[in-house]
């Protein structure tokens, strides 16, 4: 089923689940088995990254089929374009058809390391900017597709080293474009700063569209280092009010760390849930694997609470491969 009829057949707050595929058979049947037990969260779909450049492809297809087969969930899979010959997105798209995955997420993708963004805009290739993509799957394939694209409350990073300043206000027309070409959700770069998301809902609303799903994407705190890692790698800013709850103490300790992140978390979808007053109906988490935060997570949270089932130990492969 497409997400967006399901996002809008929905009236309570929900939420979706992001996972990457493992690199090992033993990581692939724990993840599994973890995905499974997480739909006891009643995620109204659940998400496979897709490596830029293609270099997950086959992990992420036969992961995201292995999904869309077990989970009875709509399964979103992540595809991006750049750096990527178009037989790769051809024969993707093909077997997504065929393994009944309707759903995906058209991502432009990064340039490989020692590359940049102008050598993205520079190359020959016909697919620079995400928007391509999602012109291509609709031409490619009409109407077989619920295609959803990125976007980034305190604007994207590109163009930083040059001194542009990360500004959402530079790639509203870029989104603009991606939602004209047929993008039917949209879900948001992680962040802390639940006002810069509150900020960007409003631009969103009255600039992009009053009624698209804009889904926040979340990243549950899991321990100091990764939690810094995260914001850092995504250009996620830190308010100091958060950063402040993390004495160097606390830091060292992982258990403390969860649990103050789990609060945080907390604060965060009830401010976005109270102020939007059901614009945003989704929270996205990119889980990392993980599922202990996201289970607490729901299962505190006032607007999200489900009954959960089995949250079990994540000492475990699948939990311990790197993300995308
Ligand atoms: P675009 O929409 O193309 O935007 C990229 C930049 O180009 C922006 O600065 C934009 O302002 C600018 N731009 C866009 N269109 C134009 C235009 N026509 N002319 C000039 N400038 C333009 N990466 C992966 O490799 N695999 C994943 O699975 C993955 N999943 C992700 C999931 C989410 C929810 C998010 C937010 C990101 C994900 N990424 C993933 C990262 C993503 O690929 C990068 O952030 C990438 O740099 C941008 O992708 P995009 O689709 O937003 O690109």
């Amino acid at each position: 089923m497409s997400i967006r009829e399901l996002y809008e057949s929905k009236d309570g707050p929900t939420l979706s689940l992001e996972f990457f595929p493992p690199k090992t058979e033993t990581g692939k049947r724990n993840l599994l088995e973890r995905m499974e037990r997480m739909t006891a969260l009643e995620p109204l779909f659940i998400t496979v990254t897709w490596g830029a450049g293609g270099s997950t492809a086959e992990k992420t297809l036969e992961l995201a089929s292995l999904a869309q087969k077990s989970l009875n969930l709509p399964v979103c899979m992540h595809l991006t374009c750049t750096n990527m010959d178009r037989n790769i997105i051809d024969d993707a798209l093909i077997k997504c058809k065929a393994a009944g995955i309707h759903n995906i997420l058209a991502l432009r993708g990064d340039p490989p390391i020692g590359q940049d963004w102008s050598d993205l805009e520079a190359s020959q290739s016909e697919f620079k900017h995400a928007v391509d993509l999602v012109k291509y799957i609709n031409y490619r394939f009409p109407h077989e597709f619920c295609v959803g694209v990125a976007a980034y409350p305190e604007g994207h990073c590109e163009g930083e080293a040059e001194g542009n300043e990360q500004n959402p206000w530079k790639d509203l027309p870029f989104l603009k474009e991606k939602i004209n070409a047929g993008a039917d959700f949209v879900i948001t770069q992680l962040f802390y700063d639940v006002d810069k998301f509150l900020q960007f809902e409003q631009i969103f609303r009255k600039h992009i569209s009053e009624d698209l799903p804009l889904i926040p994407g979340l990243m549950p705190i899991n321990s100091y280092l990764l939690f810094n890692r995260a914001a850092k790698l995504s250009h996620a800013s830190i308010p100091s009010n958060i950063l402040q709850r993390f004495s160097p103490e606390i830091q060292a300790d992982d258990d403390a760390v969860k649990s103050i992140g789990v609060d945080i978390l907390i604060e965060i979808i009830e401010k976005i849930h109270k102020v939007t007053q059901g614009r945003v109906k989704c929270f996205h988490f990119y889980t990392l694997n993980l599922e202990k935060a996201v289970a607490k997570i729901v299962a505190i949270s006032p607007s999200l609470s489900n009954v959960l089932d089995g949250v079990e130990d994540e000492n475990d492969e699948a939990a311990t491969s790197e993300p995308e």
